[in-house]
């Protein structure tokens, strides 16, 4: 925040303030008081003056007017008129004389050399003389520049008859330097005052800026985002008021931001302990938000795609033109498939608005729909499957049929062979349907396992014995088989059912002499079970599809024989039940090898 300088402190205004109202009051105050001042001194001292002068003019008027003896006899005027200055000529006259009616000097207080000489150019003394009126006036020294006081009296006779002239010169100096020295006296108070005032100025203004300067503190400690510290309320004035009204928004300030720290930690939390991923956009579409699933859904962190368009980052241009187009989508199955695997993520999309219902943002929500895509496609396959698997034994009894009722019946070669055929293909069909339902059964959980404790060497030998007695001698089947007993738990019937799948397909991919080999293992936990064949092997890339339903690696081959192509689906499913594994290996040529495993675990734990 910007520092605010002395200058411009409220402090430094208030303290101007005080000062020039301060100024301006003793300004007024002392141009009156001055004036006032000046005219009362000069008052004093011109009726001073007047005073001594009434004294002088009548003692003079005296002098004048006595009557005089003879020459030589008694004082003549002059002297009279020395005398009466003498006597009554006061030191504050800087200059005195008198004139007769001649213009001549016949008395002066101070220059005794200007007696006899005339006096010219004075026009008081001339008005006075002539006229018999006195004059008054200040006049400048132009040496000393000394304020004199010039006054010119005229001395009368009883009659009013001009007799002479007093003509007085009084410095004034003493009334202006005294006038003076009170300005100065003044000036010093003033001085003092606005000393004073500034102090004052300080005290006050402090006792107002120190708790706003405190919330401005306060304010700037509150924007780091500490609440913990209030304001000192120093009284119940405004400021008081104000400090007051601080600390309560300061409190208000501090819930709020508890109250949207608590959400946000919420919606972090949710949105990081979500499965789904979110993206959340501004108003232009800008990524401002993604969690760790969005950023795994999409294969980009968060640093890289932040601030860049949703439309882009999913690439979606051919599908939503502007951000409305979002509003209408609703969700998009985006397919991000590469090569390697298939992978589709549903977007939805769902608007941010404000109060006035202007678009803000937008929420989209990734989910990875994969599986249930998958699961989806393979619930069609397996529609289509069991129809075509249905059809083809059908349509073929339907053609034997129609042969059949075109007369084929009579013939006593072709019908019986006929007749075979459709039963082969209903009792197919018949296995077929059983195997659907068998499968059905265990995808529904209801067909339960009945264990029981077997001695699987004597099973094993039990099962083989039965296929070498069915079976034509063509195929042999080496056992290697646990010499002692092994016991385990197990459903018999199913067991039977895997091996027997198993044997049969082996015998049914071998070529006339070949050599099978059941071999069974009993391992630490497990009894590992091979049964390997010497046929025409599997590819490798098709020996995990073997265990889908109805696929076959030939077709025609395997319904030739008979099969459904669920045989090690089921299997599977048996084997999975008794939580154990089944898979293939093989070399193309050489031969398969059906392998699985049956965890030997008691009872309790064993199966489903
Ligand atoms: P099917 O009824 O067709 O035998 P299965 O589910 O039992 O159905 O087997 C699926 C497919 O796996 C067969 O169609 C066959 O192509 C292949 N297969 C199974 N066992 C062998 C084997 N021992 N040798 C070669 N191919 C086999």
């Amino acid at each position: 925040m910007k520092k605010v300088t002395f200058f411009q402190s409220i402090q430094f205004k208030i303290i101007i303030i005080l000062t020039l109202l301060l100024l301006l009051a003793i300004q007024v105050i002392g141009a009156y008081f001055a004036q006032q001042l000046e005219a009362s001194l000069k008052e004093n001292f011109t009726a001073d003056v007047e005073e001594r002068l009434q004294v002088l003019t009548a003692n003079l008027e005296e002098a004048f007017m006595k009557e005089r003896p003879e020459e030589g006899e008694g004082p003549t005027l002059q002297q009279d008129i020395q005398s009466v200055l003498t006597l009554y000529g006061s030191d504050i006259y800087s200059d005195l004389q008198v004139i007769d009616t001649q213009f001549r000097v016949v008395g002066s207080k101070g220059d005794p050399e200007l007696i006899g000489k005339r006096i010219t150019g004075e026009s008081g003394v001339n008005v006075a003389i002539r006229y018999g009126q006195d004059t008054s006036k200040v006049l400048q020294d132009n040496v000393t520049h000394d304020r004199e006081y010039v006054r010119v009296v005229p001395i009368e006779d009883v009659d009013d008859s001009p007799l002479g002239a007093i003509y007085i010169e009084a410095s004034m100096e003493e009334v202006y330097s005294q006038l003076q020295r009170i300005n100065q006296i003044f000036l010093n108070g003033t001085g003092l005052a606005v000393a004073v005032s500034i102090i004052l100025g300080i005290l006050v203004a402090r006792t107002i800026t120190k708790p706003i300067t405190e919330m401005r503190k306060q304010a700037m400690i509150i924007s780091t985002g500490d609440f913990s510290q209030k304001v000192n309320v120093y009284g119940t004035d405004e400021i008081g008021q104000l400090a007051i009204t601080f600390n309560d928004m300061n409190d208000k300030l501090h819930m709020a931001t508890l109250t949207t720290e608590e959400e946000r930690r919420k919606l972090s939390s949710v949105l990081s302990n979500m499965s789904d991923g979110v993206i959340a956009t501004d108003e232009e579409g800008s990524i401002t938000l993604m969690n760790e699933p969005a950023a795994d859904l999409i294969g980009k962190n968060f640093e890289e795609i932040k601030g860049h368009n949703l439309v882009e980052v999913l690439q979606l241009e051919d599908k939503i033109v502007d951000l409305k187009g979002f509003q209408d989508a609703g969700s998009i199955i985006i397919d991000a498939s590469d090569e390697e695997q298939f992978f589709l993520i549903k977007a939805n999309f769902s608007i941010v608005q404000d109060e006035r219902e202007n678009f803000t943002g937008l929420i989209t929500v990734l989910s990875d729909v994969t599986e249930q895509e998958k699961v989806e496609r393979e619930r069609r396959e397996f529609v289509s499957n069991v129809s075509h698997e249905l059809r083809t034994p059908l349509t073929t009894m339907r053609s034997y049929l129609e042969a059949l009722t075109d007369g084929a019946w009579e013939d006593k070669e072709i019908a019986p062979r006929f007749l075979d055929v459709t039963q082969n293909e209903t009792e197919r069909m018949i296995r077929l349907v059983n195997d659907l339902l068998q499968l059905s059964k265990m995808d529904h959980k209801e067909q339960s396992l009945y264990k029981e404790r077997v001695n699987i060497t004597s099973f094993f030998h039990h099962i083989i014995d039965r296929f070498e007695m069915n079976q034509l001698e063509k195929i042999g089947i080496v056992r290697e088989l646990p010499k002692e007993n092994v016991f385990m738990w197990l459903d018999k019937d199913k067991i039977t059912q895997v091996i027997d799948n198993i044997i049969s397909n082996a015998i049914k991919y071998s070529p006339e002499g070949g050599v099978i080999t059941f071999k069974a293992e009993k391992e630490k936990h497990r009894l590992t079970v091979s049964i390997s064949d010497q046929g025409l092997g599997i590819a490798r890339e098709k020996l995990d599809k073997i265990f889908d339903r109805f696929y076959r690696v030939d077709k025609a081959r395997s319904r030739e024989l008979g099969g459904t192509g669920l045989g090690l689906a089921i299997s599977k499913e048996i084997i999975e039940a008794h939580n154990g594994k089944i898979w293939a290996t093989s070399k193309e040529g050489e031969g398969t090898t059906i392998n699985f495993t049956l965890p030997l675990t008691n009872r309790k734990r064993g199966g489903k």
